[in-house]
């Protein structure tokens, strides 16, 4: 009965299914004006997240027209100096969200909108939902010009789209956004893990071979993976990682994987394809691949299998990938990589256990050594309180836990899904309570200042980050200082002032700019620790100039001068 549903679900929902992307294929226009040229695609990993969109190449410049793809409204922008910079949100009939990233301007009504709201606000840094009535688009409409702002590292445009009602970000390519791509995916190595029965990997027990392409084949060595005998346990099983990056014709930048099928003969052990991710999901990437590959080895391992608490929309079927195999035993495995384009590459290979015993052992995570992930996790005296919520942690974890100074909580190099809370309690020897805040010194010795609140005798922040925890004093403002300019020089005609700023312990959390005493939109590119405020032409002659800069503690500088325009 069940059988009989699924195909009549399968049978009536295909066609819609194909009709709508076959649709989609012709309707969209291209962003740009230029050919498109990716510089990375939807789904390649990145650090705590799947990249969300095409990154499209803009000849290595900024200041290229923006075309919207689709008639429609803007229904958001928002200016940062971090993330997406200056970004645009179009919304479409179709229930689609065209999303342009990284701009450097804002053309046309938007443009004096924002600058109005900026000027009303009195910030740099604005964000506004508009009404579909406000400012509606036609299909390409200039809407802005590329750029580099946020956290981007060289010009270009981060494209998104979205599912308007879930904010879900679908892969753009999937709708058919004419890219060359004749390159098959490229695989470049096999990880084998022994495994829980949750799919958590067990401690010492995992293996690299790396891949080789001979003629059109990709092979490892012998075509045969040896692993011991206690890699098998009664109740865990074997799961494979693959390190699978892809190419498109135009470009040599390596791009991320799509799709992935792992099978024992006709029997489909694993599936993988990236149509879309949620954005609350995203940070489970740090459970999809291979952590510690990733960060320590810079590899890009996929696991073929998952943990029980996975909720990645990226796996077909329900399966977590665990193979059984014992002592003695011999499989042959078929892994095969796809892309949109369907270009395929196979890696075909034997998994032989060697004669030996399995593991017995039941308490491969003892409690007292692990946090475990199932569990809500609170420890507190009064000192010290440390808060993790349930599935805080993708896999048993090491404590490395201290109540007592110098406070610490988790392994460093072990990423979290949630941020754990943390309250220290303060010195009963008070300065000005707002220059306190908790530092928590991390993986690879970096120190990050947590955004902290005060309650009574305590400060607490959330952390994104394990490690030592401290309080610490900030009562050192921002520096800051001309840059491409010097005051006693003449610098009329100069378009753009810039001045260096530096804020050493916390964040530089606001920043202001007053002409004559008027403010003025100063922006701030947080990637090169510098302001600048563009000269509009109307701005000419001898101007008081004052900048005023305040860090996450309140300290705050001053900068003013008088300038000759
Ligand atoms: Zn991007």
């Amino acid at each position: 009965m069940e059988f009989r549903l699924f195909t009549l679900i399968f049978i009536f929902i295909l066609p819609i299914f194909c009709f709508s992307q076959e649709n989609a294929k012709t309707k969209y226009r291209s962003p740009l004006g230029i050919p498109l040229v990716l510089a990375a695609n939807f789904g390649e990993l990145r650090p705590n997240h799947f990249h969300m969109g095409l990154d499209f190449k803009t000849n290595g410049v900024e200041g290229l027209s923006l075309y919207t793809i689709e008639d429609g409204y803007i229904a958001r922008i928002k200016i940062s100096p971090y993330g997406y910079g200056k970004v645009i949100y179009v919304n479409h009939p179709n229930g689609v969200t065209s999303v342009y990233a990284h701009c450097s301007a804002f053309k046309g009504r938007l443009d004096s909108i924002v600058k109005s709201v900026q000027e009303k606000e009195q910030n740099f840094e604005i964000e506004l939902f508009l009404n579909p009535t406000d400012i509606p688009v036609k299909k390409g409409e200039i809407i802005a010009l590329s750029g580099n702002t946020g956290g981007s590292t060289a010009p270009h445009l981060h494209f998104e789209l979205r599912d308007t009602k879930t904010e879900e970000a679908m892969n753009p390519l999937v709708f058919g956004f004419e890219i060359q791509d004749h390159k098959p995916p490229i695989i470049k190595g096999l990880k084998v893990y022994a495994l829980t029965e949750q799919g958590y990997q067990v401690p010492g027990k995992s293996k690299i071979v790396n891949v080789s392409k001979t003629n059109n084949d990709y092979h490892i060595p012998g075509d045969l993976l040896t692993i011991p005998s206690d890699y098998c346990s009664e109740d865990g099983g074997i799961g494979f990682a693959f390190e699978v990056v892809d190419q498109f014709d135009a470009a040599e930048n390596i791009c991320g994987l799509y799709k992935s099928t792992l099978r024992i003969k006709n029997d489909t052990i694993f599936r993988q394809q990236i149509d879309k991710v949620a954005f609350d999901h995203s940070r489970y990437i740090n459970s999809h691949k291979d952590y510690h590959e990733y960060t320590v080895n810079k590899r890009k391992f996929h696991k073929s299998f998952k943990t029980q608490h996975n909720p990645l929309a990226i796996y077909p079927t329900l399966d977590l990938g665990l193979i059984k195999i014992k002592p003695g035993e011999k499989l042959s495995f078929i892994f095969s990589a796809q892309d949109v384009m369907k270009n395929e590459s196979d890696l075909e290979f034997n998994l032989f256990v060697s004669e030996g015993k399995e593991n017995t052992s039941n308490s491969i995570f003892p409690t007292w050594l692990y946090f475990q992930p199932d569990s809500t996790i609170q420890l507190k005296n009064d000192k010290i309180e440390f808060t993790a919520q349930k599935h805080t942690f993708y896999e048993p974890t090491k404590k490395n836990l201290s109540l007592v100074a110098p406070f610490s909580f988790g392994d460093p190099s072990q990423p979290i899904q949630y941020p754990v809370s943390v309250k220290m309690k303060l010195p009963s020897t008070k300065i000005d309570v707002s220059k306190y805040y908790i530092n928590v010194l991390s993986e690879g010795s970096k120190n990050h200042a947590l955004e902290s609140a005060i309650k009574g005798d305590w400060i607490e922040a959330e952390s994104n980050y394990l490690g030592i925890f401290k309080i610490k004093i900030d009562t050192i403002a921002p520096s800051i200082s001309p840059l491409n300019f010097n005051v006693s020089e003449a610098i009329k005609g100069k378009n753009r002032y810039t001045w260096s700023v530096n804020e050493n312990q916390t964040e530089l959390l606001d920043y202001d700019l007053f002409i004559d005493g008027k403010w003025s939109v100063l922006e701030y590119e947080s990637k090169g620790d510098y302001l600048f405020f563009d000269r509009p032409k109307v701005l000419l002659g001898k101007h008081k100039v004052e900048i005023i800069v305040k860090d996450s503690c309140g300290n705050v500088k001053k900068w003013s001068n008088e300038i000759l325009f």
